[in-house]
């Protein structure tokens, strides 16, 4: 117990300058429409390799950052920095990709939360259909009221909002279609057990035709193999993500991939 508090002590105060010192970044993982092959999204993640911690990964760190309140300034400077990078993608390489943006708990339970993206958008000068704000099932859940309310006047003002990990919350059916949401991501536990596990591919396929049924986009994460993206396309599966097709990379990479007009010939 002991040991764990310290270590999040010292997470915490190295985190909370973190931004100042420039060791937070951004790394963007394709996402590929499975009928053409071609990359129509990409998700922002976040890194933090620090000087006295070493690299530290989000499932660490975001939690901390969470409990803290830090999340805020760090959501921010993620939004931020994100909006950007589409909007270079946008100008420079005449790419119109989606960027996903993860949205934790706390930075969605804000106040100002509808306003700030409203700024945001305003000052990247980012399309709004641009961008696709993560939202986990719990997060919905949290507080489904507010939720209801933000999620609703996001779509007013055109942004795109993804249900991310279904499948590993309790999404209640009620408010599910009360949402206004553009997509599903199944769950990267359940994809992984293609095609060993009868149970998994089975949660895969009623995921994909709940999500046909409720006219919504979906996406299968996590797909390490070809199998992996064979049998959710099979199933209506519009778009994928995953290793198979590229892990996330530096900012870079991708420019250099829609330079090159690539698409994936994967079946
Ligand atoms: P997530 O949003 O569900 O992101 C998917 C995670 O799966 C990422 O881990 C990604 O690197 C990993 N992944 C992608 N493809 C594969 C694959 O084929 N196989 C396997 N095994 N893994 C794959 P990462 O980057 O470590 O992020 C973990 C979680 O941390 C994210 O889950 C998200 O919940 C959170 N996170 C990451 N960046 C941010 C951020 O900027 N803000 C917030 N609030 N949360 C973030
Ligand atoms: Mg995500
Ligand atoms: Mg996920």
């Amino acid at each position: 117990m002991n040991e764990r508090a310290n270590k999040r002590l010292i997470i915490e105060s190295h985190l909370r300058r973190a931004i100042e010192k420039n060791e937070l970044f951004l790394v963007y993982q394709p996402q590929v429409e499975l009928a053409t092959g071609r990359i129509v999204g990409a998700e922002a993640l976040l890194r933090w390799v620090s000087p006295e911690l070493g690299a530290m990964s989000p499932g660490e760190f975001i939690p901390v950052a969470e409990e803290t309140g830090i999340i805020q300034q760090i959501g921010d400077f993620v939004m931020e920095s994100a909006c950007r990078q589409a909007r270079r993608w946008l100008d420079d390489e005449g790419a119109s990709l989606h960027i996903a943006v993860n949205v934790s708990v706390r930075q969605f339970g804000a106040k100002q939360f509808v306003d700030n993206v409203r700024a945001l958008l305003e000052r990247t000068g980012l399309p709004v259909e641009l961008l696709e704000l993560e939202l986990t099932e719990s997060c919905i859940m949290d507080n489904v009221e507010d939720t209801l309310i933000k999620i609703r006047k996001l779509r007013e003002l055109g942004i795109r909002l993804s249900v991310d990990d279904f499948g590993t919350g309790y999404s209640s059916m009620t408010y599910l279609k009360q949402l206004p949401v553009s997509q599903l991501k199944v769950d990267q536990s359940f994809v992984r057990g293609i095609p060993e596990s009868g149970e998994d591919m089975e949660i895969v396929r009623a995921v994909l035709h709940l999500s046909q049924g409720l006219k919504l986009e979906s996406l299968a994460e996590g797909v390490e193999t070809v199998e992996q993206a064979r049998f959710p396309a099979g199933e209506g599966c519009m778009i994928a993500q995953g290793y198979y097709f590229s892990r996330p990379v530096p900012v870079d990479e991708i420019t250099a991939l829609l330079r090159g007009r690539q698409r994936y010939t994967w079946q």
